[in-house]
């Protein structure tokens, strides 16, 4: 089944417009939160190792830093453009303001395709990238952190690369480094441990019962890995998972733990032993009670939301769901769990080690999870409380309660 593929600028400005209406507040209220508030681009050249010289273009977008330095992931992707970095940094803004950590957002992204650069390119790539935005960014004015494509080797070239510039070691520039580093128990599995608690806290509501509940996961690389394991471990089952190259099925339950050695040996989830192929639209629309999706934008559009047959949407991805899709999945009686919340988990863990950074102290993974669960759970029951009382999906009630908090802080800001 084709889908249909949207700007994610245009979806993040209906969603917010959407929520800032319900809310009844100025129009210079959406004005000012419809794009973000400085938006760098640059061209970053890289001597290739055959001596030649390729220039790169990268961006990074702040979206709104009016409760905090802006906090946001580097994405290296060959369709990365301005609209979305630009989208996904809205999207941080409102991920904060959703858990209540003092951020405002931002997002990064290079157009380039990783795999076609040797070990040594993507070093200098990392470290011009980090040169090129480097007057913008620091541990009290941007963030940075991993996304689509890159990891925490890819942090560590890029902390390095900034504390050589400013001259000291200065670990909370960048988060979801390793531990050695200045990284923080729980970070990488965060986001995908989030997705599963939010999961959790769905079915709840539903009255269906975890421990026999089916899930599918859309995508196999950080977040999806976490959160296949994350379900596993909390005893549901996953039966179908997918990643670029095409998907697996088993209705008895994939080992996810042997399935992460096939992937690590293999680079793909496809000819997983025990499991039988099936495509990406089968699994976006397979029988099951959990759908996580945790791949791209633009997977559950207008074209192929009627078919879902899941109970619960939880996003694991950034934008996977499109405004038209939305409203087909609320008639429909899907609960959609939306990304500002499911994925929350990522940069509620990076808030965590940004401030054992900056009180060089750290904690243990278990003080970690516990830390984001209350937070993440605290925001499930917020937003879930808001939408039954507004009669609306879980998005808009998200989008509501987090630009209340943007706009009070503007205001008092004399901004609006
Ligand atoms: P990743 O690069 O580690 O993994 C992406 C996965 O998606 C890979 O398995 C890839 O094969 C798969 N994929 C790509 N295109 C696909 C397609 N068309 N169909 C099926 N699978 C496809 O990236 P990630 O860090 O796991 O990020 C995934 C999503 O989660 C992105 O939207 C990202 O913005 C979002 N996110 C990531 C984090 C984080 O902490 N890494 C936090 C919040 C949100």
């Amino acid at each position: 089944m084709s889908k249909e593929t949207l700007n994610p600028l245009a979806i993040a400005q209906r969603q917010v417009k959407n929520a800032c209406d319900l809310l009844g507040l100025d129009k210079s209220v959406y004005e000012l939160l419809k794009e973000p508030m400085r938006v760098l681009e640059v061209s970053i050249p890289v001597q290739m190792d055959d001596g030649s010289i390729r220039v790169f273009k990268g961006y990074r977008a702040q979206h709104n830093d009016a409760i905090g330095p802006t906090k946001g992931g580097i994405r290296f992707h060959p369709d990365v453009t301005l609209d979305e970095v630009k989208a996904l940094s809205t999207w941080m803004t409102f991920k904060c303001g959703v858990v209540g950590i003092p951020y405002g957002g931002a997002k990064g992204g290079v157009v380039v395709n990783p795999k076609e650069l040797s070990n040594d390119e993507l070093q200098r790539l990392s470290r011009g990238y980090i040169r090129a935005i480097m007057s913008i960014i620091g541990p009290y004015k941007d963030i940075p952190a991993p996304d689509v494509n890159t990891n925490m080797q890819i942090m560590s070239w890029m902390i390095d690369e900034y504390s050589k510039i400013v001259g000291y070691n200065s670990p909370g520039v960048i988060t979801g480094k390793p531990i050695i580093l200045g990284g923080s128990q729980g970070r990488t599995a965060a986001t995908g441990y989030g997705v599963a608690l939010m999961a959790r806290e769905a079915v709840k509501r539903l009255h269906l019962d975890f421990k026999n509940s089916t899930v599918a996961v859309q995508g196999f690389g950080n977040v999806g890995s976490f959160t296949a394991l994350n379900f596993h471990k909390l005893g549901a089952k996953v039966i179908a998972i997918s990643d670029v190259y095409g998907g697996i099925y088993n209705k008895n339950g994939i080992d996810v733990e042997k399935l992460i050695t096939h992937v690590n040996k293999t680079g793909t989830v496809c000819d997983f032993e025990g499991t039988t192929s099936i495509s990406n639209d089968d699994l976006l629309q397979a029988d099951v009670d959990i759908l996580a999706l945790a791949a791209l934008e633009n997977q559950i559009t207008s074209v192929n939301a009627d078919a879902v047959k899941a109970k619960i949407i939880c996003e694991g991805a950034n934008g996977p769901t499109t405004p038209d899709a939305d409203k087909i999945l609320f008639e429909k009686g899907i609960l959609v769990v939306p990304d500002i919340l499911a994925n929350s988990g990522g940069v509620t863990v990076s808030y965590f080690e940004w401030v054992q950074n900056l009180m060089n102290y750290y904690w243990t993974e278990k003080e970690v999870e516990e830390k984001q669960e209350v937070l993440m759970v605290n925001a499930f029951n917020a937003i879930e409380k808001l939408a039954s009382q507004y009669k609306t999906d879980m998005r808009t009630a998200a989008y509501m309660i987090s630009i209340k908090r943007v706009y009070e802080a503007m205001k008092l800001r004399g901004w609006v």
